[in-house]
């Protein structure tokens, strides 16, 4: 059993040592503070539970956090596990210490279920997005650190899940931080649960061969030694065997046994400045016969969590290869500890280690780009998810949804049943409004009843996702027929009353019909309906029959002539195309597969009973005018040189990231006066996102204009025209 003692000066020890600028009376209060508050309440292992925080403490301490972040680490249980409060610790040791308890409070609350790919990527987006301050997360992955260590007292269940969960969320976390040697240390740890089999038998292998292992590395370093002292280079020299899973991983990716693994030795050897760097380097290859293109300069051309160091593999006189990396003692500090030493460092200069501002840090994992791509496809970029808000389910699937989302949003995200027989929700446990906006980390629970009464038409206002308002709509059109029919037979009916039009021109047997026809419906009751969920709105169906019903209100003057003469056949309707041949006056549609606009080459497809469709020559289905089988069925069609309604038309945006491009395309839309009217992004893998834009231009020289604005635009790779 571990004693509180021990563990005590341990964290003193670090602190004098890595953490110089701490007020240890204040980490001594937070200890006797966290001491009392945990009294009675044991580990597993049965040792008292204070010496978890202590041991969290030590692990800050030793990566030269400041007094607050130690602080914080002792405590960070306190408000989870003990009656202390938020303001109890801020009353007692300050804001910047109670927010840091509470942002860890809010990570251990995070519940993981599943181990789904796409889940552990928004976790990790999660982590960074809730924690506002990098201290947290340093925080969090140390009490992880903690609890790995001591993983062996929990049952064989919760071994794997918290082994998982480390493995897919809390290493990844360290190497993006840049902390190597904590990571390392999470991945090993880890890999012992999760396959314990090969673990072991590496360990087996790595034991037999101890031996044989120090004398090869005794042999390698002195010969090292000896030549940088000839040369009077100070440096330090450090042999080790590669840490377990790593083993492990290149086993598995090379398909070797460990026996057959090319290199599992690596030296190190730490130098006072660059020129050093470089000048060990050339002593090593004439010590050693270099392996050709394994040669890597990360000091000029540093990763991107910081990293530097040179890179090579060469081989000694027995045959054995081994790598060799060559570093400054501030790049070493980097390495094992990445953002922490720089946090350290700044804190060394302006010691008020009150840094609120944790922009440079954002900064620092924006600007990474994914140079090594199997090692940094999880990328971890902060600023990203400003647009995002992720929220949990009560069984801790994450939810990521549009900022400003509400517990509505969530419903219809999880099922639209859900959200169709929702009454009400919880966040975090309390009743909450439904039109609350969410934010991160919320667990939401949503209320339902067997006997709701559906969606309210509010609702579509109130909703943030297009997910949820078009399950509405979908509810609207599926459950309301008939109020649907009534709602949507009064707003037409309103509508024809503005042009003076009498509604009861529709009761002309003759005139049904064709009306029916050009609004592309079965029945009335089927337009009002479409009209009613807000399928269509009543000012497009009376625009399209508008001049037939006026005609038809009008006496006729000849008595053969109804005075609707739609047989007669105009050159070119008013939807602006012109269609060539015997087909006459038609109904033209426009295609929404590829959206032409007036100006893009054009054919129509005669349609069965909805007129000709219009589609641009290069539509992929348009291509099928060449299937002979279909062949009477394509017309020429032009456009007319009218001055027409607007065309909808869609544009495919792709670029590099996503939330820059996205404000700017938004940006030369409004500058271009073009009626938006949807525009959406996601992201896809590698960094990449497609941003789709659907708005409304008058002919192609509007839209050419427009697209070669959204081209100029940093960032963006490709402007198609777009296909529903
Ligand atoms: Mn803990």
């Amino acid at each position: 059993m571990e004693s509180v003692q021990e563990h005590y000066s341990a964290m003193m020890v670090a602190i004098r040592r890595y953490a110089p600028y701490v007020d240890i009376e204040k980490v001594d209060a937070a200890y006797q503070y966290a001491e009392e508050k945990h009294a009675s309440q044991k580990r597993k292992d049965g040792s008292p539970y204070v010496i978890h925080p202590l041991a969290v403490a030590e692990i800050i301490a030793e990566i030269g956090l400041d007094t607050d972040a130690v602080v914080g680490a002792l405590l960070h249980d306190c408000i989870e596990d003990t009656d202390s409060s938020f303001d109890d610790i801020a009353k007692r040791f300050g804001r910047t210490v109670a927010e840091l308890v509470e942002g860890v409070t809010k990570l251990t609350r995070v519940q993981y279920s599943t181990t789904e790919e796409q889940q552990m990527e928004n976790l990790r987006k999660m982590f960074m997005a809730m924690s506002k301050d990098i201290r947290v997360i340093l925080i969090k992955i140390a009490d992880r650190l903690h609890n790995t260590r001591t993983l062996q007292y929990q049952t064989p269940a919760k071994k794997i899940s918290k082994s998982l969960e480390t493995m897919e969320i809390y290493a990844p976390l360290a190497h993006r931080l840049g902390m190597q040697k904590i990571k390392w240390e999470l991945e090993d740890e880890s890999l012992k649960y999760l396959e314990p089999e090969a673990y072991n038998e590496i360990m087996a292998y790595l034991d037999a061969h101890e031996e044989q292992a120090n004398q090869f590395m005794r042999g390698v370093q002195s010969k090292i030694t000896t030549r940088l002292s000839s040369v009077g280079i100070h440096g330090k020299i450090y042999g080790r065997i590669k840490h377990v899973y790593s083993i492990f991983r290149k086993m598995k990716s090379q398909h070797k046994t460990i026996d057959e693994l090319y290199d599992l030795y690596a030296f190190r050897i730490i130098v006072d400045t660059i020129p050093d760097c470089y000048n060990v380097l050339g002593h090593i290859h004439d010590l050693f016969n270099l392996v050709p293109g394994r040669f890597k300069d990360y000091i000029s051309t540093p990763k991107p969590n910081m990293y530097q160091s040179l890179h090579t593999t060469v081989i000694g006189s027995d045959g054995i290869p081994f790598e060799v990396q060559i570093r400054t003692w501030d790049m070493h500090q980097t390495a094992e500890y990445g953002v922490a030493a720089h946090w350290k460092y700044k804190q060394g200069v302006n010691k008020t280690g009150d840094e609120k501002d944790f922009e440079w840090i954002r900064r620092l994992l924006e600007s990474q780009q994914d140079t090594d791509a199997e090692e940094y496809v999880h990328s971890l970029k902060v600023d990203m998810f400003d647009d995002e808000v992720f929220v949990f389910t009560p069984k801790g699937k994450v939810i990521s949804l549009p900022q400003g989302s509400t517990p509505i949003d969530f419903a219809y995200a999880i099922h639209s049943a859900v959200g169709n027989s929702m009454v009400g929700a919880k966040i975090a446990g309390r009743i909450a409004k439904i039109d609350e906006p969410l934010k991160n980390g919320d667990i939401v629970e949503v209320i339902t009843s067997k006997t709701a009464k559906g969606p309210s038409r509010d609702w579509l206002k109130i909703c943030k996702s297009n997910q949820a308002r078009n399950k509405i709509r979908q509810w609207f059109k599926k459950e309301c027929r008939e109020e649907n029919i009534a709602h949507g037979k009064a707003s037409f009916e309103a509508e024809l009353r503005h042009f003076n039009i009498n509604p009861n021109v529709l009761n002309n047997a003759e005139v049904l019909p064709t009306v029916l026809k050009k609004v592309c419906f079965d029945s009335l009751d089927d337009m009002y309906a479409a009209i009613g969920y807000g399928g269509i709105t009543a000012q497009k169906c009376v625009g399209r029959i508008r001049d037939e019903l006026v005609q038809a209100a009008k006496p006729a003057k000849d008595p053969k002539d109804t005075g609707l003469n739609l047989n007669k056949a105009p050159t070119h309707n008013e939807s602006g195309v012109i269609v060539g041949g015997d087909i006459g006056s038609c109904m033209v549609k426009f295609s929404r597969c590829c959206t032409p606009v007036p100006g893009d080459d054009i054919v129509g497809f005669i349609t069965k009973g909805y007129g000709v469709s219009i589609h641009r020559k290069d539509c992929p289905n348009a291509k099928a005018a060449s299937d002979p089988a279909q062949a009477d069925r394509w017309v020429q069609v032009s456009w007319a040189n009218t001055e027409s309604e607007p065309f909808s038309t869609t544009l495919e945006i792709d670029s590099n990231a996503r939330q820059g491009v996205f404000l700017d395309v938004a940006t030369i839309l409004a500058s271009a006066k073009v009626r938006v009217t949807e525009i959406s992004a996601r992201d896809l893998p590698n960094d990449r996102a497609l941003t789709l834009a659907t708005f409304d231009v008058k002919n192609i020289d509007e839209l050419n204009a427009i697209k070669q604005k959204i081209r100029g635009l940093s960032g963006v790779t490709d402007v198609r025209r777009g296909r529903h």
